[in-house]
Parts: structure tokens; C-alpha cells; sequence
């Protein structure tokens, strides 16, 4: 018998091994790109974080409240694999009074750990290998990423600051071939803050239509729209309720990101694909709190509006302060992103990002870490304080003086 003694060696895997075990599909997905600055803003005192897109707000007391309640009366167990129904129940009551937007509790709304699994839920059930997704570039780090971990190619659509990130239909048009299946839309869009209106939206509806699109509508910031724009449900075009995955959470409206809850609206078939997977791979999302997220349903309208008033100011303060700074930002009507261009200093963005962190202490994101047409961009997230998107201007200013190309 070989002795399993230590000192004894045991067989390691070779590299070729180690890439060999690793699924092709998630080798596929490049490494995060916020990653190492997340990594770095750990190692630094005083720093100004405009990076990371999570509200700075705490969760609204009432909503606490319910989740301790919940806790006392021992509400420890599962839910059904669908969700709360009273959850359920609430939310099919806010479509349809918000977007006219009609699904059944019963067996088409699913609530899912966050928007996150929503995403996954959503990308596994439609996609086969080899089939196509449009998604318009940039967009959220992790949309492209479902789809490739699905097995699918993710075809990145550009679009530009000068057409305020705009789709172009005619764009979207050209990357349509006869393997696309579906569309990965995120309005209001992180990182761009770009929040099409119901007439900019409807060409690319009717692309879907014509083409027979799915279309996955990670609606996440629907609450956050600002200056007078309103939110469009995807699913409330015509042709699209019955060919459209909604998405919807209560991280970045309700500041309730650690609670990782969220839910998905879909046809009832879709919706069953995406139950299966979710019975085996979640069982329920947290049932503290699915009770959390019902008192924010019922009663945490003037928080909402609240914390989007304040964001509507630190969104003027930060967008007419990179303007002002010579950094051109297209105006973002929602989420809570600006997206400036830094082309114009002489730093690339990646350089321009690694250097502010280091010369000034103030984090941003790279545009590039969201596609390749977000080169030259960089995200500034504004749910931080007033106070502190102040002091990151005048940090940002100083540091533009001894930039390559400081005017
Ligand atoms: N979708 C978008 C567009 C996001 O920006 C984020 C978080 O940044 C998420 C989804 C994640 O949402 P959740 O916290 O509900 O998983």
C-alpha cells in the first residue's frame, strides 16, 4: 500500500491538466476587469470610490423591520420554488398599475436570488450552442458573460456617446443572422445611464418581432429614470409581451443589494423552463428576504422616490462637473452612472483609471472593462454622497493638470 504520509508526494496536475478541467464555456469569460481595481481600492486609505454600482443608502428601516419580524415569527424555512406568493402577488399589482403589464403570479412571475440569477435563469432556458445574442456594447459586465457560460456567442452591437448610447436599429439590423435567438437589452443602462424612450425603443421591438427575437430586458434601474424621462417596459410594446424575459430587483431601487432578491417575469413556457432550473439549482431565494421585499413593494414608495430625488442631484452635480472639467459626458437620464469620455487627456482609459486611483485616490471603472466601444470611457458611479462626488471633482481636476495632454 503507498503511504499517504506528508513528505510523501502525491501526483500534481499539469498545467495542460488544470486548463483541460476547466470548461471550455467558462474559460470563454475573460476574468473581471474591475476586479483588480477593487483589489488595489482594498489596499489604499482615503480613497474616493466611484466604482462600485451599489447605493450608498442603507436599507429603508420599514424594510429592515419586516425582514426582523419575519425572523421572530420563524419564517426560517423554504418558500415555494416560485417564490413568495404574496411577493408574487404584489409585484403582478405594481406591473400592471406602473407599465399596464399583466403577468400571472401563478405561472409567470419566478422570484430569484437578485436580478444576477435572473440573468443566468433567463440565458440558460432560451440559449442552445452556437445560437447568437445581440447585446449592445457597452453594457453590464455581466450580461455578455451569461450568455457565453449558457453556451451562446454574445454579439456585441456598438454604440456611441455621440448618440447618447443610443441603439441603432439599423445596427442591430446588420448583426441579425438566421443563429440569432434573442436580444440582451439593459434599460436604464449601466454603464451608460442611457434610457431610451418608447419611441427609440419600439424599432428595436419591431426587429424582434420581425425576426422572432427573444428578448432578455434587464430592467434593474426601472425606478431610476431622472429629468422628466419615464421608464419603457420592454414587454408592454407591441408584439413583445410574449417574446420578452423581464427582469426586476429591489438591490439598486430599494438600496437592497445584499438581500439578493429580485424576480423575472415570462411566458408561461419560458417561465417554466427557468423554474426547473432554478427548483435545482436555488430551491427559493432567501426567505427573510422575499419578506423584506414585500413591505418594499407595499410601502416603500417614498423611500424610492427619496433616494432618486437625491440621485437626480448628485447626477447634475457629477454630469455637469465633468463637462465643466472637460471630460464630455453625454447627459445620463438614468441608473446612476456617468460615463465620461477621458480620449481627450492622453491617457487611455485603463492608464487613466490606474493613475487617478494612484495619484488622487479616487475610483473609477475603465469603459473598456464593459466592451470595446466603452474604450476611452470611464463609469463614475453617483450613488455616492454629494459631499464626496465634490472633493472627487476637485481631485479629478487636479489630476488633469498633469495629465499627457492638460490643456
Ligand atoms: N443588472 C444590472 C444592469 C446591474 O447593474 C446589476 C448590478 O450592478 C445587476 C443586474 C445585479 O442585480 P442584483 O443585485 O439584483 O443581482
Amino acid at each position: 500500500m503507498p503511504s499517504l504520509s506528508t513528505g510523501d508526494r502525491l501526483p500534481r496536475p499539469s498545467r495542460a491538466q488544470r486548463t483541460e478541467r476547466i470548461a471550455s464555456r467558462v474559460q470563454a469569460v475573460p476574468a473581471s476587469g474591475i476586479r483588480r481595481f477593487f483589489d488595489i481600492i482594498a489596499s489604499m486609505d482615503q480613497v474616493i470610490s466611484l466604482g462600485v454600482g451599489e447605493p450608498d443608502f442603507v436599507t429603508p428601516w420599514p424594510i429592515r423591520e419586516a425582514a426582523i419580524r419575519a425572523i421572530e415569527q420563524g419564517q426560517t424555512h423554504y418558500t415555494s420554488n416560485f417564490g413568495l406568493r404574496e411577493l408574487r402577488e404584489a409585484i403582478a399589482v405594481e406591473l400592471e398599475r406602473r407599465y399596464g403589464l399583466e403577468y400571472d403570479p401563478e405561472s409567470e412571475l419566478l422570484i430569484t436570488t437578485g436580478v444576477s440569477e435572473g440573468l443566468d435563469l433567463a440565458a440558460r432556458t432560451v440559449i442552445n450552442p452556437g445560437d447568437e445574442v445581440i447585446v449592445p456594447d457597452p453594457s453590464y459586465a455581466a450580461h455578455a458573460p451569461a450568455v457565453v457560460l449558457a453556451g451562446g456567442t454574445a454579439v456585441p452591437v456598438a454604440t456611441a456617446a455621440v448618440d447618447g448610447f443610443a441603439l441603432d436599429p439599423a445596427a442591430v439590423a446588420a448583426a441579425i443572422t438566421p443563429r440569432t435567438k434573442a436580444m440582451l437589452l439593459g434599460y436604464p443602462a449601466n454603464p451608460t445611464g442611457a434610457a431610451p424612450s418608447r419611441e427609440a425603443l419600439a424599432p428595436i421591438a419591431q426587429l424582434a418581432v420581425k425576426h422572432n427575437l427573444l428578448v432578455i430586458s434587464d430592467e434593474i434601474y426601472d425606478r431610476l429614470v431622472y429629468g422628466g424621462a419615464s421608464h419603457t417596459a420592454l414587454a408592454g410594446l407591441p408584439g413583445m409581451r410574449e417574446r420578452t424575459i423581464t427582469l426586476g430587483g429591489f438591490s439598486k431601487s430599494h438600496a437592497m443589494t445584499g438581500w439578493r432578491v429580485g424576480w423575472a417575469g415570462a411566458p408561461p413556457d419560458i417561465f417554466a423552463g427557468m423554474l426547473k432550473i432554478h427548483q435545482y439549482a436555488m430551491m427559493s431565494a432567501p426567505t427573510v428576504a422575499q419578506w423584506a421585499a414585500l413591505e418594499a413593494v407595499r410601502a416603500g414608495e417614498e423611500h424610492v422616490a427619496a433616494m432618486r430625488e437625491e440621485y437626480d442631484r448628485r447626477r447634475l452635480l457629477m454630469w455637469r462637473g465633468f463637462n465643466r472639467l472637460g471630460l464630455p459626458c453625454a447627459e445620463p437620464r438614468g441608473a446612476f452612472y456617468a460615463f465620461p469620455s477621458v480620449a481627450g487627456c492622453g491617457y487611455d482609459d485603463e492608464t487613466f483609471a490606474e493613475q487617478l486611483l494612484l495619484q488622487e485616490q479616487v475610483a473609477v471603472v475603465p469603459g473598456s472593462a464593459f466592451g470595446a466601444a466603452g474604450a476611452g470611457h470611464v463609469r463614475a458611479c453617483y450613488a455616492t454622497s454629494y459631499d464626496e462626488i465634490e472633493e472627487a471633482l476637485e481631485r479629478i481636476e487636479r489630476f488633469l493638470r498633469n495629465a499627457p495632454l492638460a490643456k
